[in-house]
This record gives structure tokens, sequence and C-alpha cells, in this order.
């Protein structure tokens, strides 16, 4: 085969499933590889063309889509889905990427992208295998308690073992909290941004996704010898030694030390038991193996053992615990939580729920400070009393908000913007633009970045990355806004390949042109930057679509009243920074 064929048959084919009908087409758009190279690319143009004004999130007519790139599985680390949709948690852009096995058995079905719209009038769950897909009747695993369950009953009844991935919900996506999540075969997610609440609304429990087509790698020298290349690059540098090695969770202690980390709800950034939940303690003593997304030599994926009695006879479970950085902060520092087997427990009753970790951590830190502040009562509480480091409670809590037996569940389970304007406490809602808040308080760079990305997210810009510069030497504000931009136009071009960011100092400019060129993809530096480009605002006209606005961005109080790793930040300062952000990037 050569490179040009490769490329031809290679990207091209978009799967549609309408949910209301239950039928479902092809249609070849090599319209919008050829312009948009694939991921976030297509997928935007995608929801430009379907997106009906006025729909909302959880509407039957809301898209969602999910798109792989040209090098997912054919490159190292080339491993993850870009999921497109309405944001049912700020209303927003909902973007969210996932690895496991999900790229490589959309591009084994033949499906390099698949949009996904209507409503079932019951519970289903989608199998795709090749060319034939089929709508099942979920209702027996619909209301089962553990999203991990239903991946375990799947697993047993349908086919497509080692080339198959399995995306489901828990009970919190079909119960409609707006931050549930979907997960991903085994400990990866959907996280952020609720793309589990919309397959509730759709009523689709799970999709499954097999194939045998073949991958057939570009009988080329060019191919091979940039293969080698980027993979000696990954095993064989440090440039992704972190993560193979303790992982994201190396943050704890270097932002602790900083004094970056947030604390009991942002009211400080370092943690007296920062030590006991640090990557090095887990390393130690929990550590059982770490796993990989399929066609990724890393192995990021950092699985905890957790032995936990279950009767008085010495009877133990052992459970299987993925831990990361944010997951240890939000459920950990941000809760006061320094016992680390209660980190675990955490994890692992939010992983069971299906819900975004990032989102309840928050959820839950602001709603101890307002029952502390006497803000909410033990009556809208049912009882309960939040306190930092009360696993126990914090274990209710979570149960509490998915099954939302009161108003104030209720509002928890809209999240936190939602549940503060509701009950008076958005001063220490730390979220910026509807999306709680990551675990980093560095500085300007970071609140920027957050406030201004497409999503809100860390992952749209790094702006904290931008501070870590400043820690060496001062940067204007000018000069850190110039670096959120540029670092945001690197990972729209990343996002259309859609490899896994914690290799995109291996993809840089240069090795994507060559990795694409290898498959039959002519690139130059001028096109990648000029996609980047297109790609924002396609991206901006969409979020506009859905009702974005600078002049609604909230900054709340609780940002400036913390001191963030190079210092106090003060408010205006923020504002400008937002107005220079906007005026270099015409929105
Ligand atoms: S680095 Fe981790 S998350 Fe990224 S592809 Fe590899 S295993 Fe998956």
């Amino acid at each position: 085969m050569t490179t040009e064929q490769y490329a031809i048959e290679g990207l091209k084919n978009v799967l549609y499933i309408d949910l209301t009908s239950q039928s479902y087409y092809v249609v070849e758009r090599r319209d919008l590889y050829e312009k948009y190279i694939g991921g976030v690319g297509v997928a935007t143009s995608l929801m430009l063309e379907e997106y009906k004004e006025g729909t909302g999130p959880l509407d039957p007519e809301m898209p969602v889509i999910l798109s792989t790139g040209p090098l997912s599985g054919v490159y190292p680390t080339c491993t993850k889905v870009v999921a497109l949709f309405r944001s049912p948690l700020n209303g927003e852009l909902g973007e969210s990427y996932a690895g496991g096995h999900l790229a490589m058995s959309m591009r084994y079905s033949g499906y390099e992208t698949i949009v996904i719209k209507g409503v079932s009038q019951y519970p289903v769950y989608v199998a795709i295998h090749d060319d034939k897909v089929t709508f099942r009747d979920a209702s027996s695993i619909w209301n089962l308690s553990s999203a991990i369950d239903v991946g375990k009953i799947l697993r047993e009844i349908e086919p497509g073992a080692g080339r198959r991935s399995i995306i489901r919900i828990g009970p919190a996506g079909e119960r409609g909290v707006t931050y549930a999540s979907v997960n991903v075969d085994t400990y990866r997610h959907f996280g952020r941004l609720g793309l589990g609440a919309v397959f509730g609304a759709k009523k689709l429990k799970a999709i499954l996704i097999s194939g045998n087509r073949e991958l057939k790698s570009p009988e080329h020298s060019a191919y091979r010898k940039t293969f080698n290349m980027l993979y000696d690059l990954i095993v064989k540098t440090g440039l992704t030694e972190k993560y193979h090695n303790l992982g994201t969770s190396e943050n704890i202690l270097v932002l602790n030390e900083l004094k970056g980390l947030p604390t009991r709800n942002l009211q400080a950034t370092s943690f007296e038991g920062a030590e006991s939940i640090s990557g090095e303690l887990f390393a130690k003593k929990y550590l059982l193996r770490r796993v990989s997304c399929a066609g990724c030599p890393i192995g990021c994926v950092h699985i905890a053992m957790l032995k936990r009695a279950f009767s008085k006879a010495h009877e133990y479970e052992a459970l299987n615990i993925s831990y990361d950085f944010e997951l240890i902060y939000a459920l950990g520092s941000n809760l006061g939580v320094a016992d680390p087997e209660a980190v675990l427990e955490l994890i692992d009753a939010c992983e069971k729920a299906g819900v975004d970790i990032i989102s309840m951590g928050v959820v839950l830190a602001w709603a101890t400070e307002m029952q502390e502040r006497g803000k909410i009562s033990t009556e809208e509480t049912l009882g309960l009393k939040l306190s930092w480091g009360d696993k126990a409670a914090y274990l209710r809590a979570i149960d509490l908000v998915v099954q939302a037996p009161n108003d104030f569940y209720a509002a928890l389970g809209k999240g936190v913007v939602y549940a503060s304007k509701k009950y008076k406490g958005d001063d220490f809602a730390v979220q910026l633009g509807g999306l709680e808040i990551p675990g980093y308080h560095t500085g300007l760079g970071n609140i920027v970045g957050l406030a201004v990305g497409f999503r809100h997210s860390h992952l749209d810009n790094a702006g904290y990355a931008a501070d870590q510069i400043t820690f060496n030497r001062p940067l204007s504000d000018e000069e850190i806004v110039d670096l959120i931009i540029e670092e945001e136009d690197r990972r729209s071009i990343l996002n259309c390949m859609v490899p896994c960011l914690f290799g995109r100092n291996v993809y840089t400019y240069e090795n994507v042109i060559l990795a694409l060129k290898s498959i039959g993809i002519d690139r130059t530096d001028d096109d990648l930057k000029a996609l980047a480009k297109d790609v924002f605002r396609k991206k901006y006209e969409l979020k506009k679509k859905f009702g974005f606005k600078f002049e609604n961005l909230t900054l709340p109080k609780r940002f400036f009243e913390t001191a963030t790793t190079t210092g106090m930040i003060e408010k205006k300062r923020v504002r400008r920074a937002i107005e220079i952000y906007r005026e270099k990037r015409g929105v």
C-alpha cells in the first residue's frame, strides 16, 4: 500500500446513529478530513453543521460527536478520542478526551467519527461490530449501582474481546448529575463537563464498539523511521518519564511546597497532610501496577490495591483503584483528607457512581465551607455533618448527591455555580466559566487560562505553565497572555491528531509534519498554524452559539483572597489580562 492509498483509504467515515428511530447510516466526509485533518477540527465542523439554534444540552436533537485522528492507532500515544457535546454543567462547549481502547476500536471498526442523535424510548446500549450496529435493550443494566459492573456484564455478553471498547454511564448519568462522566474501558473516562448526563438523557447506557478491519501500516520506510524516532523519544529520553514513574501524583508534594495546592476549598494552598497523600507514599504503600491505553508505551495509569474488610471474620476484598494528581487534590487536600486509604475509597465511590471527580470534590468542599459558616443547616443536609477530613460523611454525601433525595442535594448535583447561586455562597465557589477548578493555584496564568479556555480547563492552554516560567524569570502580563495563546494554538493542532497530551513534547510541529507526511498527508508549518487559527474561530463560533459571553464571566472572590504560588493576584489585573487576550484573539 502506498502512502497515497493509505491516506485515501484511511480517514473518511462518519457513522450517524439515531437513537429515536434506532437507525444508522455512514457518510464519507473526505471534505472535512482534507480540511481539518481529524479529531477536534472535524468534530467542531460537524457540530456546527448539526447544531440547531436553541437546542439545550439535554434535548434529543443535541448531538454527541466522538472523533479520532489520522495518527490514532498508527503512532505511539495517539490514543485519545475527543467527545464534543453541549455541556449540561455550564451550557457551553462540552469537550472531553478519553483514552483506553476506544480510538483503536473505532478505527478497527472503520468509523473515524461517530455522531449520536435522538433519544431512545427505553434504556438502550448500542453495539457496533464492524458494519453492523445494533440497538439492544439495556433495561436490565439500567439502575445498577456501579458503572464498573456495567462494563463487566457487557464484557461477558458481547463479542469482540481484544479489539473492543466499552463506554458506559453509572447512576449519576442516569439521574442527570450535570457533571456525570462516561467510564471508558477500565480506568479511563470522558470525565469533565457532564457527557454522562447527556448519555442519561438520551437513555443511552453504553456503547460497545469492536471491529476487524486491518489497520495497515503504510509500507514506507519513512513511516518506520518516523515511528522509531517517536517511539525512542517517548521511551528513551526523559520527555515522558515522569508520567510512568510516580505519575502526575508527583505534583502533590511539588505544588504543596510551592504553595499552589488548593486545600480546604482553596482557603489555603498548602496542606499539612500532603506527605501522607503524596505520589511517593501511594507508590510505596499501594501501587500494584501501571497500565496503558492501547498503543501507548508510557503506561501512566497507576493502580493502587486497597484491602478492605467486609466481615468481622477477617474477610477482605481487594479493590484496584486508579489514582492521579487531580483525584488526590479533589478528594484529598481540597477536602482536608490526609488518609490515603480514605482518598482511595472516595475515588472508588465516584468511579462507581460515574461522576467527574474534580467537580465532585469542589462541590463537596464548597458544601463543607457553607456548613461551617452556618449558611446551610443539618435539615438541608439530612442530618449529615460535613467536616474536613471526614471520609464517612463524604462517602455518604457522594451517594446523596447522586440520589438527590431533596432540593439541597439536587442542587449539589447541578454543580457549584448552580448550588452557590441558590444558597448564596458564590464568593467561595471555586469555578471559572462554570467548571470546577483543577488542582492549581499558581498565579495569573492559571486563572486567565481557565477563564478564557474553550472549555475552561487547564488542558486548553496550560496557563499554570506560564506561571511556572515566572518562578525563574519575570514575565509581563502581556507575555503571559502570549504564552497562553501560543499553547492554545499548539493544542488545537494536536487535538486534531488526538494524541495523549502527555506526549505533547514529543509531537512537536516538526514531528507532526513528519508523521502526517509518512501517511500521505502533506502539511507545512504554516498550514498547521493556519489550521490552529481556523479551529479557534470555529470553536468560538460554537461557544457563542451556545451563549458564551466574556461579559458574563464571573471571577469568584476566593481566587483573590488566597495567595498563589506567585503571590496574591488582584481581580482587576485578571480582568485586564482577559482584555489583552480578547484584543489579541479578536473575540
Ligand atoms: S500516557 Fe497514560 S493516559 Fe496517555 S495514552 Fe499513555 S497510558 Fe494513556
